[in-house]
């Protein structure tokens, strides 16, 4: 028997049950190891009932004393009341009471896991639970008894625990050979244990520490492959060959001693980590972070006009037409001081306004050129692009990257992002780059006044939007746009739009913005917003990014519990962006929504780092990239919440190993390489290992 023997080699597994665990991706011994448990029992994890209060996540062992269904007004229920010895628990499910009923017996023994609540008595909703082998007892023995994920399918086919359990007990005492992934000196140089130990421990331990071990090493792994992609992604991205940007030159030095402020700490700190990257012939890949109004917008532009005080071209790459257009007015404020020609581009341009763009860029007379995605269309041909900037960057996808940049010599790359990003996750997901982050905010900032209400309070804030507006100051209302239904998304924000217009602002000018709208009706009411013609803006969430205007103090986001906090983070930045005291107000519409606690961290802080943090714990990274369906996040043991040392670690072993095996060649990488063109190759995107 080896690794990649047939489960079917395994006593007890006939055909039948053969396809039953194959279909649950269990096709090999090895497959079985990597079955891992979903939950393990050990004396030290266990509480008594005696000690729970209300809201503990608890795992505990408990008997079933009594079980039954129960009529209420809710409807039927049913209910289990277990002792552990120090009290009394019921558990209760709302539904599915039918199939709920024969799995218990009076005197069987549960392993349950929940969220205590009190009603007259400590209960459990909706539990997890599994019921338990008599002589199952991590408390007196100090073991520590794997709970396996048991899907309907594997329960139909009569596999329980015990049959689980016993079916990896007989694989690990084949001391069948499981390969080891890592050459000696890696494992040695870490304090990781050996693979087949981890797979042994992480079923069968004597105790949570080794048990700890197993389950570290295994999520070292997982981290471990990951950040091998990163490194070859990176390696891939890395050409000799740029032009090294070494002169500060005389038009940064004339726009920053113009600036009617100061640059922060933090701004002077990333255009020196730029500098240092952009004065190399290796091309910079790095991405600057910084939440919204830290002033990323005028680090771009003095990196700019070094570049171009070095004499190459630079292409800034915004993901919208107001975006582009805002960066466009941003740029040429700025660059018409030390008379640098700039031009934008965009979609739907008359011909006759693009040829002239065209040819500027061509000739090199435009040095800046500022646009959308059409900046990568086939006929615009740079003279001398030395330097590429995007904004926003996750917007784009990884091609229409490269198009941008393969319109220069290896030009220098510095993406942008207004999101703020665990560092955890930075690393991972945007472990190809080198990373700058802006981590203080201009000084003469008023934090934003945020508030979560219910409907019922809605008189009172258009109260006060009015009165903001009888003061010259201007409002926006944010809609949500639901993918699955935009239209009637969409419907809601045009029929508000013309109620607040009509009915509750009949005196002021209400404008409506939304995505369904052409570029230029989009640009009208931007341009119509910002002269204060607009007083107050209905808009669907294409105002989200970047959109600066200094004198709005209001911003009253719709159905609130419909976003994501780094989402509301990032419209409330809309705000506060002038000399007045800013509000962001949060109507929160749906009141079975659970959302309450979670908004409330809106309240509590403006600091997006923060924000981001708490934003991955409740939703998890897949949520917070939007890229749930992507698959990139789908760990089998992994963190990316709470793996932060081991990410380090795993980093620090792929790069160090791709620096010195670029290829994965040595016979001693042999493993390593197998298992990442097995399982990670498709995510290589343009990139192979020769
Ligand atoms: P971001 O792009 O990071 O959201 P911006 O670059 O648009 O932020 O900056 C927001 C506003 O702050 C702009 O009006 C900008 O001129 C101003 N600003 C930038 N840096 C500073 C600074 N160091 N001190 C004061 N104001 C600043
Ligand atoms: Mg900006």
């Amino acid at each position: 028997m080896n690794f990649t023997s047939p489960i079917s080699t395994l006593n007890g597994v006939g055909s039948r049950r053969e396809k039953v665990l194959n279909d649950q991706g269990i096709s090999t011994l090895g497959d079985l190891l990597y079955y891992f448990p979903r939950r393990h029992l050990d004396r030290t994890t266990i509480s008594p009932i005696r000690n729970f209060t209300k809201g503990d996540v608890v795992t505990l062992m408990g008997t079933v004393e009594s079980f039954g269904e129960k009529s209420t007004r809710r409807g039927k229920i049913f209910q289990v009341i277990v002792s552990d010895g120090t009290g009394l628990l019921t558990l209760t499910w709302f539904n599915g009471v039918r199939y709920l009923k024969p799995l218990f017996k009076i005197g069987d023994k549960l392993a349950i896991h929940g969220k205590v609540d009190y009603y007259g008595g400590f209960t459990i909703t909706h539990p997890e639970f599994d019921t338990l082998e008599k002589d199952d007892d991590p408390v007196s023995t100090g073991k520590v008894i794997p709970l396996y994920p048991l899907t309907q399918e594997l329960k139909s086919d009569g596999i329980d625990q015990r049959i689980l359990r016993n079916m990896v007990k007989d694989v690990l005492q084949s001391r069948l050979d499981i390969p080891e992934i890592f050459p000696h000196a890696i494992l040695d140089s870490t304090n990781y244990i050996t693979l087949s130990e981890a797979l042994s421990k992480i079923h069968f331990s004597n105790g949570i520490g080794e048990l700890t071990l197993a389950i570290q090493r295994l999520k070292f792994d997982e981290h471990f492959f990951l950040q091998l992609l990163m490194a070859l992604r990176k390696r891939s991205l890395q050409h000799s060959g740029a032009v090294p940007l070494l002169d500060i030159g005389p038009y940064f030095k004339l726009i920053s001693e113009s600036l009617n402020f100061e640059l922060t700490g933090a701004q002077k700190k990333v255009i020196k980590e730029i500098h240092d990257d952009l004065k190399n012939s290796t091309s910079m890949n790095r991405l600057l972070q910084g939440d919204v109004g830290s002033g990323k917008t005028i680090v771009s532009i003095l990196v700019s006009a070094l570049a171009v005080g070095n004499n190459v071209q630079v292409a800034i790459m915004a993901p919208t037409e107001i975006l582009a257009t805002q960066h466009f007015h941003s740029f040429k404020t700025e660059l018409d001081k030390a008379n640098i020609p700039c031009a934008l581009l965009v979609g739907k341009m008359k011909k006759s306004e693009r040829a002239p763009i065209l040819e500027g860029i061509e000739n090199g007379k435009i040095p800046v050129l500022i646009g959308t995605h059409a900046l990568i269309q086939d006929d615009i041909i740079f003279n001398n692009l030395g330097l590429v900037i995007v904004d926003e960057q996750h917007r784009f996808g990884v091609n229409q990257r490269a198009k941008l940049l393969d319109k220069g010599n290896h030009p220098h790359f510095l993406a942008m992002t207004a999101t703020p990003i665990p560092r955890t996750l930075s690393i991972t997901y945007h472990g190809d780059m080198e990373l700058s982050i802006i981590d203080e905010m201009p000084a003469n900032r008023i934090p934003v006044v945020s508030k979560v209400v219910e409907p019922t309070r809605l008189p009172k804030v258009y109260q006060f939007m009015k009165e903001e507006v009888a003061v010259g100051r201007q409002c926006m209302i944010i809609y949500p746009l639901v993918e699955e239904s935009e239209k009637s998304d969409l419907s809601a924000a045009v029929e508000a739009h013309q109620q607040l217009d009509e009915i509750i602002f009949p005196d002021i000018s209400v404008g409506l913005i939304h995505g369904r709208m052409t570029s230029d009706e989009k640009d009208e009411i931007m341009a119509r917003f910002s002269k204060n013609e607009i007083s107050i803006l209905v808009s669907t969430t294409v105002i989200e990014v970047g959109v600066d205007i200094p004198n709005a103090t209001v911003m009253m986001i719709e159905h609130a519990e419909r976003f994501g906090l780094t989402q509301l983070h990032q419209l409330r930045g809309r705000v506060g962006r002038g000399v007045e005291k800013s509000y962001c107000i949060m109507v929160k519409r749906d009141v079975t929504d659970p959302s309450r606690k979670r908004l409330s961290i809106m309240e509590k802080t403006n600091d997006g780092f923060i924000i981001a943090d708490e934003d991955l714990k409740l939703r998890g990274p897949g949520e917070f990239f939007g890229l749930k369906q992507s698959g990139f996040f789908q760990f089998k043991i992994a963190n990316m919440v709470t793996d932060g040392v081991i990410i380090r670690d795993a980093r620090k072993v792929a790069f160090e190993l791709i620096e010195q095996d670029p290829n994965l060649k040595k016979e001693s990488n042999q493993v390593i390489r197998e298992i990442f063109l097995r399982d990670y190759a498709d995510r290589l995107e343009n990139i192979s290992l020769s």
